[in-house]
């Protein structure tokens, strides 16, 4: 018999994302945005959410970064070829400066992923063909030509291929222009413009990402209007929508019911972010939350919960990184002494060679090989000062050749090695300025400890000595010296009053951290919840 009582079907929900990372050998991401996204339509896949991905084929995907002989990194691009993307024979137009561009779409499914919609402009004769050519390449005009075809594109594929949606999800402002599409459709079959802009409101939700401000891309309105991307919409109902420069981010605000922030304390910081904007949708916080297929030695897991030998299976996956590195970099670690890792995005503020910033105290643990620095991370193709940080960790891997090694080119590949055969997971940005971070949730599941800033996701889970360690208490200045100061002293002091004690003379106690490293967090971070609370927080609310 039906069962009619209460079992509403869940709203069937498009997800659009300029970055997906599914896979190692698909270059369709660059950082952490992209690792979420695939994490996400893997997640929807395994627990049933109905939720479709909407996003680019891009030719030639992120910048490969390579090192030179003197140390300096560099981007190369190569064009990619896959045999895994099915042909939906569907093409829709779109209009870039004036000109009518195709974009064929293609899906998908390889990955153990929900339905991923790709739109790619790379076709014979197509005016503006390298608009899907490089991801987060260039400059303010072709990114909008790229925003058009993800957002625009992305709702006219969707028609074509007639997938009924009743929640339109931007991941980041990247997809704003799906929402103007939105109100073209609807003033198209006669609404008012007023109208459409509730209406569409009514049926979007949308992310934020990045606590810092000039992360948050704008452009001058002029330059959305000859781009086309405007969707007749004049320039000054732009302007009441995202101001002027006009903010993607505060426009996504205004036309989306609900917002959220990716962690409890970015919660926090991004309302106070963007506090000054009237008639913003509510931002509440979801905390990300990781695959655990994708990264997570099941086994761990497996013995954490049925008390099995956790330190023989980590010492298999150390033993697994070490050969990788050797592999890579021919440079042989030794197992049976402390290995730290740390990737993360060359930017400032996450301050990658932090922890040699006084050879006096770091320099003796690096010549006695006690402590083991693995390095990765790629900078920005046009942030000159995220290469000069990568060139410094490059230096420092020729300073102590031993005992601190940069692998170049990070990507899905590195991240997993490095997060399940480390022992010690190093995060050190300057709070409040990492608004999630996913790749210690990685480390935690898989029984490598966090050593981190309480910056993130990690105020939500550390229980400080039990199953990992922060330092710096949370402290923040304006004044980047003065912070910079307190949370080196904060790092070295719990790095050699604590972190190396436990590992070389405390060994039982190092392993019932890692259990409970794993047990507190396997649940919480998993990619169910963070469904779960996405439906009902943002899509059902
Ligand atoms: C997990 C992961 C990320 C996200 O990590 P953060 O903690 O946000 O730095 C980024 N890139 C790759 C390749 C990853 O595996």
């Amino acid at each position: 018999m039906l069962q009619n009582h209460m079992n509403k079907k869940k709203p069937t929900v498009a997800y659009f994302c300029m970055e997906y990372g599914l896979d190692e050998t698909f270059k369709s991401y660059a950082g952490g945005l992209g690792i979420l996204a695939g994490d996400y339509l893997k997640g929807a896949k395994d627990h049933e959410f109905p939720i479709v991905g909407i996003g680019i084929k891009w030719k030639q995907g992120y910048t490969d970064q390579r090192i030179d002989e003197n140390g300096k990194p560099y981007d190369a691009y190569h064009n990619y070829e896959y045999d895994f993307l099915e042909d939906t024979g569907v093409q829709v137009p779109v209009t870039i400066k004036g000109s009518e561009v195709q974009c064929k779409v293609w899906k998908v499914t390889a990955f153990g992923n929900a339905p991923l919609y790709l739109l790619d402009t790379d076709l014979p004769h197509n005016p503006e063909s390298w608009t899907t050519g490089q991801l987060y390449g260039w400059f303010g005009e072709e990114r909008i030509a790229q925003e058009i075809v993800l957002g625009i594109g992305g709702v006219r594929a969707l028609r074509k291929l007639g997938i009924a949606i009743d929640v339109y999800h931007f991941n980041e402002g990247h997809a704003l222009f799906a929402g103007f599409e939105l109100i073209r459709e609807k003033v198209a079959a006669g609404a008012t413009y007023e109208d459409a802009v509730a209406a569409t409101k009514a049926e979007t939700v949308f992310t934020t990402h990045t606590p810092v401000l000039q992360g948050n891309e704008s452009h001058p309105i002029e330059r959305i209007v000859y781009m086309g991307a405007n969707m007749d919409i004049t320039e000054e109902q732009l302007e009441e929508l995202g101001g002027s420069p006009f903010n993607m981010t505060v426009g996504a605000l205004r036309l989306s019911k609900k917002s959220n922030a990716v962690a409890a304390l970015h919660g926090e910081t991004a309302n106070k972010m963007w506090a000054h904007v009237d008639g913003k949708s509510d931002i509440v916080p979801i905390t990300n939350a990781i695959h655990m297929p994708t990264w997570v030695d099941n086994e761990m897991i497996v013995r954490a919960e049925n008390g099995g030998d956790l330190w023989e299976q980590h010492m298999k996956n150390k033993k697994d990184l070490v050969d990788f590195i050797e592999k890579k970099n021919g440079v042989r670690l030794n197992p049976e002494n402390l290995i730290i890792g740390f990737s993360r995005r060359a930017a400032p503020y996450k301050r990658s060679d932090f922890i040699f910033s006084d050879p006096k105290i770091i320099e003796p643990y690096l010549k006695s090989g006690k402590i083991q620095i693995v390095f990765s991370g790629k900078a920005h193709p046009l942030d000159d000062t995220g290469k000069g940080i990568v060139a410094n960790l490059v230096k420092m891997s020729k300073l102590y050749p031993s005992a601190v090694v940069f692998l170049q080119n990070y990507g899905m590949e590195i991240g997993a090695a490095l997060t399940r055969g480390s022992d010690i997971w190093l995060n050190n940005p300057r709070r409040p300025m990492e608004a999630s971070g996913t790749s210690g949730m990685k480390a935690a599941m898989n029984g490598v400890l966090n050593f981190s800033i309480l910056d993130g996701w990690w105020p939500e889970a550390c229980r400080h000595g039990e199953n990992g360690w922060q330092f710096g208490d949370a402290f923040e200045s304006t004044d980047e010296k003065i912070q910079d100061a307190h949370d080196l002293k904060a790092l070295y002091q719990v790095l050699e009053n604590d972190v190396v004690p436990t590992y070389y003379e405390n060994r039982e106690k190092w392993v019932s951290m890692m259990k409970n490293s794993i047990l507190d967090t396997k649940d919480y971070f998993a990619v169910k919840r963070m469904l779960e609370e996405y439906y009902s927080e943002l899509y059902e609310a």
